[in-house]
């Protein structure tokens, strides 16, 4: 096995052998600490058996140790300079390809259909994402068709907790909602800043999704759902009444409609949209359809 990529030592190394230059609008900080990538991999649980796409690998620390534990290792790196790099660094190991493109413009599922000798395989997806687009990838990621079983990520530990939130806290809101009405969240663990190069100004978090066999509310219409959870978190301080009232201003003339029709599912309109789970979430929006229904 060579030696890791991830070491303070190694990674000067490859920078200056090629004059390489960090690009912060790129989101570029290189992890160099081993035991951090092992830890990655371990949460992701990788075997032989499963294919997995990474985002951004940069020189390749975390690449190399997820192909030593998985079947194949698919990376989608922006960044044209990096290419060189990690032809060289990941030369050892024959079950990776890079592909040069951004993760926010790919045709994901096209590349798993070419790539993988097995597309088939079981799929996770593993990365230290960009944290100037992380939640658009994990968005795009989801609303796309790409079957992946698990997502694991390291990002902000701020955007960590908000994605691993439960009801009635300050990181609840429409983001955990989008995240966990899908998958399971679970925060794995807490990241220090000195592990990277250069250092971040925030610390991070791995965060560990795992797709639910299916959504965990029934919901008539999807679209609406979000619409109606993002209007409830618009302004936190407001009840759930006052903050579907701005968004429905037709709603008005229905309050004691409204009032009641909650009380018949058990939610006070007066709460605070941040208290509600996802479930009662996907009754509001079954109740509040029916009423603006009857009003249109
Ligand atoms: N995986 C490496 C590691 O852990 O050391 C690097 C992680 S670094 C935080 C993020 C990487 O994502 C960089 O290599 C950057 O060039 C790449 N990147 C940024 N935006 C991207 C995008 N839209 N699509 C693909 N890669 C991107």
């Amino acid at each position: 096995m060579s030696k890791d990529i991830a070491t303070p030592g190694r990674t000067a190394e490859i920078l200056k052998k090629y004059g390489f230059l960090f690009k912060k609008s790129l989101g570029q900080n290189f992890l160099i600490d081993s035991n951090i990538l092992r830890r990655i991999t371990e949460t992701a649980g990788l075997t032989k058996e499963t294919n997995v796409i990474e985002i951004g690998p940069g020189i390749g620390a975390l690449t190399e140790h997820l192909a030593r534990e998985a079947r194949e290792v698919v990376a989608f790196e922006i960044d044209q300079r990096l290419m060189p790099i990690l032809a060289d660094t990941l030369s050892p190991y024959s079950n990776v390809h890079i592909e040069h493109a951004d993760i926010l413009k790919a045709d994901v599922e096209d590349v798993i259909a070419r790539q993988f000798t097995d597309p088939k395989a079981p799929l996770k997806i593993v990365a230290n994402l960009p944290y100037y687009v992380t939640t658009p990838i994990i968005l795009n990621l989801l609303h796309s068709r790409v079957p992946v079983n698990s997502m694991t990520f390291m990002l902000q530990k701020e955007v960590a907790e908000r994605i691993s939130a439960v009801p009635g806290t300050k990181s609840y809101g429409s983001l955990t909602i989008a995240i966990q009405y899908y998958m399971e969240a679970s925060l794995a663990f807490i990241v220090p800043k000195n592990v990277f190069m250069p250092k971040p100004n925030v610390d991070s978090g791995i965060i560990h999704l795992v797709r639910r066999e299916k959504p965990l509310a029934h919901v008539q219409d999807e679209t609406f759902f979000f619409e109606v959870v993002r209007a409830a978190f618009v302004n936190r301080r407001k009840t759930l009444w006052n903050n579907l009232a701005q968004k429905y201003p037709e709603l008005k003339a229905k309050r004691q409609e409204t009032e009641e029709r909650f009380a018949r599912i058990e939610i006070d309109f007066k709460r605070r949209g941040e208290t509600l789970s996802i479930p009662e979430f996907a009754a509001v929006a079954t109740e509040l359809a029916e009423i603006l229904k009857k009003i249109a």
